[in-house]
């Protein structure tokens, strides 16, 4: 390719991947991995979206000077809407740490369910140690994923799939509650620390009706492509964000398996929608000030 400036990355053309974990919850490689990954990939950008930490957060960043790749700093709230578990991505947060402590509450939940899905799962005669699944968690924010591997290494299930089908899913022997922020007031924590608030993949749940509250609640976009998504789920939902005045975001939600079209960059999303979300950023905290 001989384009002029060739050397340089054309943004234009560039894709971004704007949802993946680490080992700062339940994804397999350390924040600096998953970075290295995606520019490895060829990505204009990535955001780190950990489940309810941004513990991750400065060591991609580090991570991404160096390597000159964008990172967007962001994580991915489990909330409550009515009667359903949605999750949030907060992206482009500006003040990490004051999200970050805002989130601590919920990580100690995490642990304490954790606590009972042990508890439960001994009831059940698969005896499993928390100690284990801290182990398995190393340090980082605890969820099912964890308990599934430790469940996969103790030889009580194939793999993740039997784990979950099995025993740790909704309505499952060993599935329990987790605590969950209101979506209002997940809103709010992110506005107030400089983010964007976007519906994570809401796939067929995302229709007119439900999301118009969500959208007074404090939505600022939608996560219109993502892997779990149905075919017609990213057209439906393109349209909503277009008709509601929300920006457009997608991403991968890699984990750091091969599984399936959950591998970095597969989802393609194009440069625009973060320049879009670029705009949206800059306009919030104009407001704000
Ligand atoms: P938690 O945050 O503890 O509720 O765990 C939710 C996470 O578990 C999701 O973000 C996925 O990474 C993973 N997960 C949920 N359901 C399944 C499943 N059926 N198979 C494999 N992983 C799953
Ligand atoms: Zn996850
Ligand atoms: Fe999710
Ligand atoms: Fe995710």
């Amino acid at each position: 390719m001989s384009l002029p400036g060739a050397g340089l990355p054309d943004s234009r053309a560039a894709t971004v991947d704007l949802h993946a974990h680490s080992t700062a919850s339940d994804g397999v490689y350390a924040p600096r991995d998953v970075v290295r990954a995606a520019h490895e990939a060829g990505l204009a950008a990535v955001a780190l979206t950990d489940h309810d930490t941004l513990g991750g957060v400065p060591e991609a960043l580090a991570t991404g000077a160096e390597l000159s790749i964008r990172v967007v700093p962001g994580a991915e709230l489990s909330t409550r809407f009515g009667d359903r578990e949605w999750h949030l991505l907060a992206l482009h947060v500006a003040d990490v740490q004051g999200l970050d402590d805002r989130l601590a509450v919920y990580r100690e939940a995490r642990l304490a369910r954790a606590e009972r899905i042990v508890g439960r799962l001994v009831e059940l005669g698969l005896p499993v140690t928390l100690q284990e699944i801290l182990a398995e968690s190393g340090g980082g924010s605890i969820g099912r994923p964890h308990v599934a591997a430790v469940l996969v290494r103790r030889g009580y299930v194939a793999d993740f799939r039997e784990a979950f089908d099995r025993w740790l899913g909704a309505g499952r022997p060993a599935f329990v509650d987790k605590e969950l922020i209101g979506l209002s007031e997940a809103c709010d924590m992110i506005h107030e620390a400089g983010g964007l608030a976007v519906l994570a993949h809401p796939g067929a749940y995302g229709r007119r009706a439900t999301l118009e509250p969500m959208v007074r609640a404090g939505l600022d976009g939608l996560e219109v492509r993502h892997p779990g998504h149905a075919p017609d789920d990213e057209r439906r939902l393109t349209n909503i964000a277009a008709d509601f005045g929300l920006v457009r975001s997608g991403g991968s939600d890699w984990h750091g398996s091969p599984d399936g079209h959950r591998i970095l960059d597969s989802m393609r999303v194009p440069h625009e929608w973060l320049e879009e979300q670029d705009e949206r950023v800059a306009a919030r905290r104009a407001d704000r000030r």
